[in-house]
């Protein structure tokens, strides 16, 4: 059933498909709330100084380009289709002034984490799979981080709060590593920036790296290099299981890699572990089963099983064992998640029938895919995959496309075709 403009769209969640979908719900006039826990893009700003492997072209809108080039014309120097940017320079020169735009400024609330959705005088399992749950408005409850709380309401709800929140546990059966819950607080799970504003953490020290994706890979080559110029600086990356058969290392290689960045990456990081660098060590096959860490000593003692069984000291720890989305937000919601992925099932299905680990590599989507059991309740971006990584913003981008053709029940809306430049550079 079509939700037609003015209608309210809260958005939750101001990542880069939090704030593209703010911009194309407003451009098609409804009214628009997008709640936000930190600053906009708040998660990629945790990764800054990381270089993306997506050219800007893949990560943009033309719709957002296009309004940006329009308010911000004299200011604004937007980077150029095949530019590979930093985080930083991803939030700096596209998305915070995106968030700043006369179209989504008024709709932005920074500092406010959903804690709860549900929907005005229902339970979970009143008019279980009805339609007529669409008649009762959306509930998100909302507090800032002083504990005031704030209630939203509205006629259609978008989760796009990503995934970069919560962390998977390091313990190799899918459950903490004995010890882990106590530990948790001193590890790293994220890509801390070594080679600038952290480089004295990890300066003369062994790390540990633990994971077998580009985050992992990315930390790994950022300390191989920290060795290279601070004394005594040591890596140990470790990663769950054998090298694949068909890769020359821990990362694997696709072939005529479209991402050449990503490739490289995957190169170098592959060079280090095959010992090309005296002070990185790469063990495979070494899945962790305790980790404990010392206040006393500011040392972790990280229990391995696998091919290196025994207890390994070490100063640093750095996990990046993938994260898990946050179903409990939509606790009372009518979703069925995936038993795999924890993403809603239909996208998952259907994502799992790809058997490529290629991001570049899925299947279209379509529109369907996004529906859920609760009316116009959405899940789009990181979060709509769950703990599925083959999720590129690109994707989140078309999903955006597909959603507005159902919300407006206009199957042959596309703003992004309508905004594209006559010749693109
Ligand atoms: C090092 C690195 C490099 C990457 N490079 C690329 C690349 O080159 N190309 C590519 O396509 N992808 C890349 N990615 C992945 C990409 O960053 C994510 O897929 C993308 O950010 C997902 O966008 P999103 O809007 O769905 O979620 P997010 O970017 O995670 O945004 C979610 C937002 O929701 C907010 N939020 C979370 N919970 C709540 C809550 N309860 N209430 C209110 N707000 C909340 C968060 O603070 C955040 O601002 C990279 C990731 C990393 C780590």
């Amino acid at each position: 059933m079509s939700v037609d403009a003015p209608a309210k769209i809260t958005i939750l969640g101001a990542g880069p498909i939090g704030l593209e979908a703010a911009l194309y719900a407003r451009f098609l006039g409804y009214e628009v709330a997008i709640y936000e826990q930190g600053r906009p893009a708040e998660s990629i700003r945790r990764w800054g100084s990381v270089p993306m492997f997506s050219p800007f072209g893949m990560n943009s809108s033309p719709l957002a380009r296009s309004a940006l080039s329009a308010q911000f014309a004299d200011e604004l120097q937007l980077p150029g289709e095949n530019e590979l940017l930093t985080g930083a320079e991803y939030v700096e020169r596209y998305l915070q002034p995106l968030a700043d735009s006369d179209l989504l400024a008024d709709s932005l609330h920074c500092g406010w984490k959903a804690v709860a959705v549900g929907r005005e005088g229902l339970s979970k399992s009143d008019m279980v799979d009805e339609e007529t749950r669409r008649d009762a408005d959306f509930i998100v409850v909302l507090q800032d981080s002083d504990g005031r709380e704030q209630i939203d309401r509205s006629d259609v709800l978008i989760d796009c709060t990503g995934l970069f929140g919560q962390a998977a546990w390091i313990g190799s059966n899918g459950v903490p590593a004995t010890g882990e819950v106590e530990a948790r607080p001193h590890v790293e799970f994220g890509l801390p920036d070594i080679l600038g504003d952290e480089r004295d953490k990890y300066a003369g020290k062994h790390t540990l790296v633990i994971g077998s994706g580009y985050s992992a890979a990315t930390n790994v080559c950022a300390l191989g290099q920290l060795a290279r110029e601070a004394l005594h600086t040591q890596v140990t990356w470790i990663t769950r299981k054998d090298n694949q058969t068909d890769a020359s290392g821990p990362m694997r290689r696709f072939t005529d890699d479209p991402l050449s960045a990503r490739d490289c990456l995957a190169v170098k990081a592959n060079g280090l572990a095959a010992d090309s660098e005296p002070h990185v060590t790469h063990w495979p096959n070494a899945p962790v089963t305790g980790i404990h860490y010392d206040a006393h000593s500011d040392r972790f003692q990280v229990t391995l099983a696998g091919k290196r069984p025994g207890v390994h000291e070490y100063d640093r720890v750095i996990a990046n064992v993938g994260y898990v989305p946050n179903v409990e937000l939509t606790r009372s919601m009518q979703i069925h998640y995936c038993y795999a992925t924890e993403g809603p099932i239909k996208l998952a299905a259907k994502l799992m029938e790809n058997a490529s680990s290629d991001c570049m590599a899925q299947p279209p989507g379509d529109a369907q895919l996004l529906i859920n059991p609760e009316p116009d309740f959405y899940v789009l971006g990181a979060k709509s995959y769950g703990r599925n990584s083959q999720f590129l913003i690109k994707n989140g981008l078309e999903q955006i496309r597909q959603l507005f053709t159902i919300i407006g029940d206009r199957e042959n809306l596309d703003l992004y075709r309508q905004f594209l430049p006559a010749n693109p550079q």
